[in-house]
């Protein structure tokens, strides 16, 4: 629906392309590469970049990037959430795809 209003140029692309430039940066050096084309530049494919989130995280939230990292993360007693994104390290359009619950509240 945000993507229609931007195509149709009822909401410029400066509203939604405001990625911090951590979360530019981690999706352009740890991403994970898609294959979906980004909807609002149509200049490069968008990237999925997962911050995990928890009391005794950084305050920005720790940016995983491998399967091994989130397993360990995963293993930890304390609850933390996982935040799945999905960038565009051309025109810096982002979308929080999931959130998702990691560590202790999953068992
Ligand atoms: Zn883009």
């Amino acid at each position: 629906m945000l993507i229609n209003q931007v195509k149709s140029g009822r909401l410029g692309q400066e509203y939604v392309c405001d990625a911090h430039p951590e979360l530019v940066r981690a999706a352009r050096n740890v991403g994970t590469v898609t294959s979906t084309r980004c909807p609002i530049c149509d200049q490069a494919d968008l990237r999925i970049v997962t911050y995990v989130f928890g009391h005794r995280l950084p305050a920005h939230g720790r940016c995983v990037s491998t399967a091994k990292e989130m397993r360990q993360l995963g293993a930890r007693s304390d609850e933390l959430t996982a935040y799945v994104v999905e960038a565009c390290i051309e025109c810096r359009w982002h979308h929080l795809l999931r959130v998702l619950p990691v560590g202790a509240s999953r068992s």
